[in-house]
């Protein structure tokens, strides 16, 4: 991702560096993330869902109103401006709301439930950059509209598990919660606030703050007393209603039915606050301390929250620099993308010409060729040939052109062919090409 580092020199005096917390994809990587992106988006096309592409930025009372007010996401971690008109804007720091508030906007609803969408997007949190946290990053999510069945919980899970199996990658534990709905939360957030009370000169400031409105979030603080604090607290399976009680339970039963493993930790809340019933991780032990690749769950009031009809949805986020760096921490190898094909290395005008000509039509039938055109000299053309690992090179000059007679090497082995220039040229040289 961050490739190799290399010193810029003295001589070069750039203006300014790429802002704290982003990262540039560099082209010798690039293709590590059109795999994953690709291999995501398929499973997610099998599973029936279509991409949704929304604005990176959005009204603030979406995120306030939807991530919750007294998460660290809206409390610390947004990047909220005002526009020249008065207007205050947030880049997404995630994708769910936006694409609930899509769906809802050009009512997607009346296309028939459940809706399925999945997005891949960039997210802005302003966090202290470290290795799998940074400031811009990106997720793939899948969202599910409409449906309040366990069947839906459990068939996403499957998905996600799927993919991750498609990827080669083992080293991931699936951990899953219940935090409840409303109802089996009041009591809950009444036995939290309760035990937090008890704590209340260790809590740190925005815990302080947490305790009368949302105890719940203190469970998912970062502060290392705080967590202490929260490891003793009361859980909350020990709280849920039988209704919720009763969906955990068919989620898990799918999910032994389908043989996918999972822990049940009561500690997992997730970070943002529209959660209700099921929740989950995908966690690993081998990419440092920031483990989580995945999370989501359902939220079944999210979509009243934003105004629309009760509708129950369910979705995940998973982060694709974590992604990308257990591919790394497993070994597995991303496929690189095809080296070029054939180099036409043209010489004198007329060469450089058909050179030119030749190139295109080997292109336009989806094989990747190239030929100079800074206008070098040949040695400086076979240099490049040799740096872009060429398979063959084609040198075309006067003569070649005159004869339509010309020879394609293997770069590799050294070995020539000859290659007729002329109507059946295209086929001539598939011919040795596919050898
Ligand atoms: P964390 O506990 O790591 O802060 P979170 O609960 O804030 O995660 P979500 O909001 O659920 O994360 O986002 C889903 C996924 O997006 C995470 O599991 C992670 O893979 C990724 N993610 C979240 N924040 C960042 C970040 N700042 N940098 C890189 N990836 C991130
Ligand atoms: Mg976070």
């Amino acid at each position: 991702m961050n490739g190799l580092f290399l010193a810029i020199p003295e001589y070069m005096n750039l203006i300014t560096k790429r802002v704290k917390g982003a990262q540039d994809v560099l082209p010798a990587d690039s293709y590590k993330w059109h795999f994953i992106e690709n291999l995501l988006s398929n499973e997610a096309q099998l599973c029936g869902y279509k991409e949704i592409r929304t604005p990176v930025f959005e009204h603030t009372e979406l995120f306030n109103r939807s991530v919750g007010e007294t998460t660290d996401v809206v409390q610390k971690e947004m990047y909220t401006f005002d526009t020249k008109g008065g207007t205050s804007i947030t880049l997404r720091p995630e994708g769910t709301a936006g694409a609930a508030r899509a769906m809802l906007e050009n009512a997607v609803y009346n296309e028939g439930l459940p809706i399925k969408t999945y997005y891949i997007t960039s997210c802005y949190r302003y966090e202290k950059p470290q290795a799998g946290r940074y400031r811009e990053f990106h997720q793939f999510g899948m969202e599910m509209y409409g449906s309040a069945s366990p069947t839906a919980d459990a068939d996403l899970i499957c998905t996600i598990n799927a993919m991750f199996k498609r990827m080669g990658i083992t080293n991931l534990k699936l951990k899953i919660n219940s935090i409840g709905c409303p109802t089996c939360r009041q009591k809950y957030q009444q036995a939290l606030k309760d035990y937090f009370s008890q704590f209340k000169d260790q809590l740190c400031d925005t815990c302080l703050t947490r305790l009368d409105r949302n105890p719940m979030r203190i469970l998912d603080c970062k502060s290392s007393v705080c967590k202490k604090i929260a490891d003793g607290a009361p859980v909350v399976l020990d709280y849920l209603c039988e209704e919720c009680g009763n969906h955990f339970a068919k989620v898990k039963s799918l999910l032994d039915y389908m043989n996918v493993e999972y822990i049940v930790d009561p500690q997992i809340v997730r970070g943002l606050d529209y959660y209700t019933k099921t929740v989950f991780e995908f966690v690993s032990d081998c990419i440092g301390a920031q483990g989580t690749v995945c999370g989501g769950g359902r939220y079944d009031g999210l979509i009243e929250e934003l105004g629309g009809q009760a509708m129950p949805a369910l979705g995940f986020g998973l982060g694709l620099e974590r992604l990308l760096s257990l591919l790394e921490k497993e070994n597995i190898e991303i496929p690189k993308p095809d080296n070029c094909g054939v180099y036409f290395i043209g010489l004198g005008e007329l060469g450089e010409k058909e050179a030119f000509r030749l190139t295109r039509e080997v292109r336009n039938s989806g094989i990747y060729a190239d030929c100079d055109v800074t206008g070098r000299s040949l040695k400086a053309q076979m240099k490049y040939a040799d740096k872009i690992k060429a398979r063959f090179t084609v040198v075309i000059g006067d003569d070649e052109v005159n004869s339509k007679k010309a020879i394609m090497k293997n770069m590799e082995t050294g070995e020539k062919f000859d290659l007729d220039i002329d109507d059946k040229f295209f086929e001539n040289f598939l011919i040795t090409f596919l050898k």
